[in-house]
């Protein structure tokens, strides 16, 4: 279902002269780990597969490499992020191969009513978004796809950057995004406020997200509520190279200590409520590290988990109906 870019791969290493090659994979394509270490045995270097999470190209595996002494990452799933990289890194964005056509055409009538609709979808699906918009305009719509210039590619989203989407919202009546999961079409509602009809290549069927957006929202209002009561605060500064916001983390600190709350530095790779939860006389915790931790695993947390935006409401800084306006992260 994914290109894998095998051949590409094995013209790098050579070129590259690469001896030792650590491979990172995401999730769901961890199982091919085995066989492209081969690919890159047979190219004639050593593959180190990294069994660590990877959810995003933030979490790029520098100091990984840089202590088993590798001379190239390979980073499969995700485009480029960060802007320059200490080790040689080769990304592979694993596009998909399959056809986008019949689920885009079972999300026709859920749009029926739009005239204007926006396309989004993630770095797996960029290439189909041509096709899609085609599928559009031959039904008499109005398509739009925004390019704010801040990801690699048109119309792309990732799950903490919604600016191309962000870009035209207001042009548009809703949003159909092109991709498999709730998690990208999530964010997508929950930062542009937009209607958003998901097209879902791999199960083949489409739907709408509204419904699940705004019982999310309501749970961010529920956690807001609950921080706002919290007398001691862990503002956590995450590790990986490309959730690293120190500076804005001591900048919230500040605000929280200004509303009168004490407010500490905590330094994490993994939010998890294992690493987390350890601390019995915190009451809350501000995430300036991967914004979709607060939103998506809320629930497993047993005290409140707030995004960056949300501190700003318990610092007294904005409001809730401001935050609604601005997005949760
Ligand atoms: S910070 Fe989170 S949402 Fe953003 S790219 Fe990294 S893992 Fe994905």
């Amino acid at each position: 279902m994914f290109d894998f870019e095998e051949e590409r791969l094995r013209q790098e290493i050579v070129k590259l002269g690469a001896k030792r090659v650590l491979i990172q994979l995401p999730e769901g394509l961890k199982g091919e780990a085995p066989r492209l270490a081969k690919v890159i045995e047979k190219a004639g270097a050593l593959p180190i597969v990294s069994a660590d999470p990877c959810y995003g190209a933030c979490d790029l595996a520098t100091s990984e490499a840089e202590s088993l002494g590798a001379d190239l990452i390979v980073h499969y799933g995700h485009a480029k992020l960060l802007k320059y990289e200490r080790v040689p890194t080769i990304y592979i964005e694993a596009r998909a191969t399959i056809s986008v056509a019949e689920a885009v055409e079972k999300a026709l009538p859920l749009m029926a009513n739009w005239h204007k609709i926006g396309l989004a979808t993630t770095v797996q699906h960029v290439q189909t978004l041509d096709e899609a918009r085609e599928m559009l305009i031959r039904t008499g719509k109005t398509v739009m796809v925004g390019d704010a210039g801040r990801l690699n590619y048109p119309g792309q989203v990732i799950g903490c950057d919604y600016s191309n989407a962000k870009s035209i919202a207001e042009y548009v009546e809703g949003f159909l995004f092109v991709g498999g999961g709730r998690f990208h079409a999530l964010g997508l509602t929950l930062t542009t406020f937009k209607s958003t009809v998901v097209a879902d290549p791999y199960e083949k069927r489409a739907y709408p997200i509204d419904g699940e957006a705004q019982r999310v929202q309501k749970q961010r209002w529920a956690c807001i509520q609950e921080a706002q009561k919290a007398k001691t605060f862990a503002v956590l500064v995450g590790l990986k190279p490309g959730q690293k916001r120190l500076e804005e983390a001591l900048n919230i600190r500040e605000k929280l200590e200004r509303a009168g709350k004490d407010a500490y530095i905590f330094a994490v790779r993994e939010i998890t409520p294992e690493t987390i939860m350890n601390f019995p006389t915190v009451d809350a915790y501000i995430n300036t590290a991967c914004p979709r931790v607060s939103l998506d695993a809320s629930s497993k947390f047993s005290k409140p988990m707030l995004t960056m935006s949300e501190a700003l409401v318990v610092a007294g800084e904005i409001s809730w109906s401001e935050l609604c306006k601005r997005g949760f992260f």
